[in-house]
């Protein structure tokens, strides 16, 4: 009697406060740079393993939690950063926008270096099947399978391994300009997740992963300093010149921007369907992203190098109307747009923006339905609703919308 009494007590004394460890992750200095450091991870469920309240962080397809134990430095690194960052994001979802949708989200499994494809019946495509490297990709929930023995799943977010992959690989062609339009096609097949611009700056600035923790820094700075790339793309001249015996690698899982902007997908997939990469939905999660990356170092290159509003960018970008196609999922118009947006509302932007979701659809353009959600969403939420409307509509117009 006793005794059972006894667990009960520790049983809801775990449920109160859940567990806590220190482990070391990837965070960004003030200056934006990436460091390992200590961190403490909160909310754990398990005493031995990455299994959490919200997230549990799993090795590619198993089903238990990756071990606190777990040899394998990289796979520990990887973890850890992952499940740090993502609470990190769910806070701001549930604390600073209220979100009652991220609140009801059951427990989130977090896939480390798996390599399958996503299978919409299967959950897992056959293993054989196109190994997947240097991204990341949010999962909507599935029904499953049961003929089969697969079961229902729900939202889930994998981390593909790194993988050094020369550019010629990327391309089957000698001509130049038809090289240039199958990487295009190639990275916009692969990834959604990290603008064009960071992985063409990548290819720009060379491979700097070579092992060792300093390289994570380097690989954070890049991920961190593309905007201005996307000056130099549009002189695809320059940029051929810069393509040759150039690498491109990513490893997603130490990257938090990349973590913020997948598990915004998630935030927004009550409305926004996490399987589609269209302008609007990858503007809105990377605008959250830099929402939940507070980092003074980078709003301000965003408000430097944006090429919807950039102080620094010597022809901004008018409206056209190919940005409203998928080519266009990973060109910053949208996040200017949204940036700007934010500037004119104030302190209840983030808010009123999240809003938006609910206004607009998955296959939602920019000219209509994005603009008529963001004027309708302002009119719930904007401080001096009248005056921030004709503020807005300004704006827009500013930009040929
Ligand atoms: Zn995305």
């Amino acid at each position: 009697m006793k005794l059972s009494l006894f667990f009960l007590s520790v049983t809801l004394c775990f449920q109160t406060y859940g567990f806590e460890i220190d482990k070391r992750v990837v965070a960004r200095t003030e200056e934006f740079d990436a460091k390992i450091v200590t961190r403490r991870l909160m909310d754990l469920e398990s005493v031995d393993s990455y299994d959490g309240k919200y997230f549990k962080i799993v090795y590619k397809k198993n089903k238990e939690a990756i071990r606190f134990d777990e040899n394998d430095g990289n796979i520990q690194l990887k973890a850890a950063t992952t499940y740090y960052h993502l609470n990190k994001a769910r806070r701001y979802f549930v604390e600073v926008l209220n979100s009652d949708f991220v609140k009801s989200l059951p427990k989130t499994i977090i896939r480390i270096d798996i390599l399958n494809k996503y299978s919409e019946l299967g959950h897992f495509a056959n293993d054989n099947l196109d190994p997947q490297f240097n991204n990341a990709l949010s999962i909507p929930t599935g029904l499953g399978y049961p003929e089969r023995g697969i079961k229902p799943w729900n939202n889930e977010i994998w981390f593909r391994p790194s993988k050094r992959i020369h550019v010629s690989e990327l391309s089957s062609s000698n001509s130049e300009e038809l090289q240039m339009k199958t990487i295009f096609k190639r990275y916009r097949n692969q990834t959604h997740m990290v603008s064009f611009k960071n992985f063409l700056s990548k290819l720009l600035l060379g491979d700097a992963w070579s092992g060792g923790d300093s390289t994570v820094s380097n690989v954070m700075r890049l991920a961190g300093t593309s905007l201005f790339i996307e000056g130099i793309y549009r002189s695809t001249g320059i940029a051929m010149e810069l393509f040759k015996q150039k690498y491109y690698r990513l490893d997603s899982a130490l990257v938090p921007e990349v973590i913020y902007h997948e598990y915004a997908h998630v935030a927004l997939s009550d409305y926004l369907a996490i399987t589609h990469s269209t302008p609007v939905n990858e503007g809105l999660a990377d605008y959250f992203a830099g929402k939940i990356a507070n980092s003074k170092e980078l709003a301000t290159r965003i408000k430097d190098y944006n090429l919807f509003s950039g102080k620094k960018v010597r022809k901004k970008q008018m409206y056209r109307h190919q940005f409203e196609s998928q080519d266009y999922a990973n060109a910053d118009f949208v996040f200017g747009l949204l940036y700007e947006t934010e500037k004119v509302i104030g302190n209840k932007g983030p808010v009123m923006l999240y809003n938006v979701r609910t206004m607009i659809e998955t296959d939602s353009s920019i000219r209509n339905q994005l603009l008529e959600g963001i004027l309708a969403s302002c009119r719930q939420y904007c401080p001096i609703p009248g005056l921030n409307h004709i503020q807005l509509l300004k704006l827009f117009h500013y930009r040929g919308i």
